[in-house]
């Protein structure tokens, strides 16, 4: 775990909860405790101005919750029901948004996605940050090539990628992932919605397998995936 301690005073609140928001990922916050908004100000060298935007921004990733007389506490990590949640919201948008992102059109994203991934690199950072930042601009990505707005924002507000990787060590299978996405990437390259619909569902289940597996089992009725179809508008053509 990287411990980060201010090493220059007077911090701006952006650089705070950034400071703050890893942290809370990596457990130096760690799940359901309260935060010392003087204690903070103090430790890094500022007042508690900057401390308190800081944490209100957390706040809005849901990392924190306020607690009574304008305190915050740090949020649980999820549990099996939780991860299950997100993954069945996510089913039901994603591979959708990859089956008209593949279209033979401008907004087509392939290139972009291509770039993300070959800019992945875990060796520049941690594993879990290294596959926040990619995997969440390579999903973000997708999404945004539906062009609906919507969709796009219910998909921010899950904040999924904090909350996934914040369960999570190093030993992540990073190298899966990222052939997953060159299947989503590819199919998405050559138009064809079918194949990227799929490519995204199969990644969706094995990203679910592999957060379920950091957690300790419950009954097995109670973890299968519940799923529609994706959802579509027909055309009607004369
Ligand atoms: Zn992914």
């Amino acid at each position: 775990m990287v411990i980060l301690v201010a090493d220059s005073p007077k911090h701006g609140s952006g650089e705070i909860y950034r400071l703050l928001r890893r942290r809370v990922l990596e457990g130096g916050l760690p799940p359901a405790t309260k935060v010392n908004i003087q204690h903070l100000a103090t430790e890094l060298n500022t007042s508690a101005t900057p401390v308190r935007e800081a944490l209100r921004q957390l706040q809005g990733d849901g990392l924190l919750l306020a607690t009574s007389h304008k305190g915050y506490a740090t949020t649980d990590v999820l549990d099996r029901a939780g991860v299950k949640s997100l993954f069945e919201f996510r089913l039901l948008i994603e591979p959708w948004a990859a089956s008209v992102a593949a279209t033979d059109s401008l907004r087509n994203p392939a290139r972009e996605l291509e770039r993300e991934i070959k800019a992945f690199n875990p060796a520049m950072d941690s594993v879990r940050h290294a596959m926040i930042y990619h995997d969440s601009r390579f999903h973000g990505r997708i999404l945004a090539a539906s062009e609906n707005s919507l969709v796009i924002d219910a998909y921010e507000k899950s904040h999924c990628h904090l909350h996934l990787f914040r369960m999570i060590g190093e030993h992540w299978d990073w190298r899966a992932s990222l052939t997953q996405h060159q299947e989503i990437q590819s199919a998405i390259a050559r138009a064809d919605s079918t194949g990227a619909e799929e490519a995204m569902r199969s990644h969706l289940h094995q990203a679910y397998e592999g957060f379920m597996s950091e957690l300790e089992p419950l009954a097995e009725s109670k973890e299968k995936l519940r799923e529609p179809s994706s959802p579509r508008i027909i055309s009607k053509k004369s």
